[in-house]
């Protein structure tokens, strides 16, 4: 019987990292340098794990083949490190809400995604994976695209190493009904002029959400994702106006659970969300206009929240310099201040809150702005930190890997001068990226 390389390997590094942690100075150098070993450690002054509720002081961690295989107390034996010992470092990031195939700005002229090109839409989601993975968002659950599947086009350039990105999570096309808020249809243009792509999700009545649903499923998802009430950045409707009923949701649900996948629903308004919830809804999102009653129905059916609640700031003020449509700007202003209102009443009565920011709606890499709101509205730092880690990650289903410095899960860290649990908002700088071993920035 054979031991397999790998664990060879985990035991190597243990004794390796474990020496040092004794202060042996006369350690054994251990031979790390064999061409198939892809050992990668760091010396971390400060540590927040995302699990505990304290931060740690002088921590190793070493990464063998992606995923961390150690945390031990003292800085390593070996000079071939990457010094962090004057950082606070951090799990990789996580972000729940992202749009990585649209550029910022592109809701105040929809027709854009009828003409655009597919190269074109690739090289800005290029640009944008690379951007949020340098901001230290090494995860993100891409929540859709106008056009059905680019997101799975850029998870799979990704994930094939072709270019530099996130950890990704991919929703199929918007399902969403005729006209409802994931529906691109825009006054003045007549049916037949929009592309099919862009309208892959639209359905109405259980039989056929679910066999859409399916389709999604089929072709790749992550994640399904619902609009079960209208938009605040489309046209028609009132945020919050239920849109699908719960029949429909419940059959998009039932799909997504008997794939293994999570579904997550966009609702503003307090009926959409306790229709999604009941019907299975795993998270909501944005949540805005959220009673006493669903916050009451989210804590016990554990359904969490992906609340942005920094992006009205940003629309209220871009928005109006770029002169988007008046009808965004005042749904914007009917759901921003009461939304934070419900983030701080959801959090202390117990939902679960994950990070999401719905990038795109402002510029991707100015995720972690949202970080001080949180806190201004009731989070402690540490909360923050979680909701964007290890909670993050128990509720789009990724706990095994990403969410904690912790054996066993990928080495994604990021590293900040300074210390965030006094001043959230040097989250906004971070200054090192490592994604799997691999250092980004
Ligand atoms: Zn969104």
């Amino acid at each position: 019987m054979t031991i397999p390389a790998e664990k060879m390997m985990a035991r190597v590094i243990t004794s390796l990292v474990a020496a040092a942690a004794l202060g042996a100075c006369d350690a054994t150098p251990v031979e790390t340098s064999a061409p198939d070993i892809n050992l990668v450690t760091v010396h971390c002054g400060t540590l927040i794990d995302g699990i505990a509720d304290e931060p740690m002081s002088n921590k190793t961690v070493a990464i063998f083949n992606g995923r961390i295989d150690a945390i031990l107390d003292g800085p390593p034996s070996t000079d071939d490190y990457i010094d962090l010992s004057d950082y606070t470092c951090l799990p990789g990031l996580i972000d729940t809400h992202t749009h990585l195939v649209e550029r910022d700005g592109s809701a105040a002229n929809l027709s854009i995604f009828y003409t655009r090109s597919l190269e074109d839409e690739q090289e800005i989601a290029r640009g944008n994976a690379a951007v949020t993975l340098g901001a230290g968002f090494t995860t993100v659950r891409n929540v859709g695209a106008y056009n059905g599947w680019a997101g799975r086009v850029l998870r799979d350039r990704i994930n094939s190493g072709e270019i530099d990105g996130p950890r990704m999570q991919t929703a199929g096309f918007y399902l969403t009904i005729p006209g409802g808020g994931g529906d691109l249809v825009i006054p003045g243009y007549e049916e037949e002029d929009i592309p099919a792509r862009v309208r892959m999700g639209i359905a109405r009545g259980p039989d056929e959400f679910r066999r859409k649903a399916q389709i999604a499923v089929a072709g790749g998802a992550d994640v399904l994702k619902a609009i079960a009430s209208g938009a605040v950045l489309a046209f028609g409707g009132v945020p919050g106006a239920p849109e699908m009923t719960r029949e429909e949701l419940q059959a998009v649900a039932e799909v997504a659970h008997a794939a293994g996948i999570k579904l997550t629903a966009h609702a503003h308004g307090a009926e959409s969300i306790k229709d999604a919830i009941l019907a299975g809804a795993d998270s909501i999102e944005h949540a805005s206009l959220a009673d006493d009653e669903a916050i009451a129905l989210a804590v016990q059916h554990d359904v969490a929240f992906s609340m942005d609640i920094y992006n009205g700031t940003h629309i209220a003020t871009v928005g109006r310099e770029q002169g988007w449509p008046a009808e965004f700007l005042r749904k914007n202003d009917e759901t921003t201040e009461a939304q934070r209102q419900v983030f701080t009443k959801a959090h202390a009565a117990g939902v679960p809150i994950i990070f999401g920011t719905d990038a795109a709606v402002y510029p991707h890499g100015d995720n972690a702005k949202m970080f001080p709101v949180m806190v201004e509205r009731g989070m402690t730092p540490m909360q923050a930190i979680k909701a964007a880690t290890s909670v993050a990650a128990n509720y789009i289903g990724w706990s095994d890997d990403v969410g904690a410095i912790e054996t066993s899960r990928y080495g994604d860290i990021v590293a900040v001068r300074g210390n965030p649990l006094t001043d959230i908002g040097i989250l906004q700088r971070i200054d090192v990226v490592i994604k799997g071993g691999e250092r980004f920035k």
